[in-house]
């Protein structure tokens, strides 16, 4: 008992130790890694670069209409396009399985199949709506573009 209690702690300094060098190494990303941005007030596009860009691919409004975004929105932004990237994977494959369930059902083999479709069919359609909500709260707090 007591040596897995040793374990578990040591596991703990071990994961507060790799916690720490990530955070160490993206504080470094957003001093020197990270790219410029800058966000049409037009249509909200965030450009990336060292200089704004002549027109927006988006709306075409022109260079006087981007203001460049402060280290921290910069960073929100840098920091939440990968995980937004996954949500979007995850919505991608509930999609996938509500109509691989959607096909069980009408297939219709026996009553436990048609069960086992349905409850999958609610679960992911519950999954797709978890992620859809984190976005939306990504995008409230500037985690986006
Ligand atoms: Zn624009």
């Amino acid at each position: 008992m007591h040596n897995s209690v040793s374990t578990g702690k040591a596991n703990m300094d071990r994961l507060n130790l790799i916690f720490c060098a990530i955070v160490l190494e993206l504080s470094k990303l957003t001093k020197e890694g990270v790219m410029k941005k800058w966000k049409c007030e037009v249509c909200g596009y965030i450009h990336d670069g060292d200089e704004v860009c002549d027109t927006c691919p988006k709306c075409g409004a022109n260079s006087s209409q981007f203001t460049e975004l402060d280290e921290t929105a910069t960073t929100l932004i840098e920091r939440s396009r990968h995980t937004n990237a996954l949500h979007a994977q995850l919505i991608d494959l509930a999609r996938q399985i509500e109509r691989v369930c959607e096909d069980g059902i009408k297939d219709a083999l026996d009553p436990g199949c048609v069960t086992v479709f349905q409850k999958s069919l609610d679960a992911s359609y519950i999954q797709m709506k978890l992620s859809m909500t984190e976005i939306q709260g990504h995008m409230a707090k500037g985690k986006w573009g």
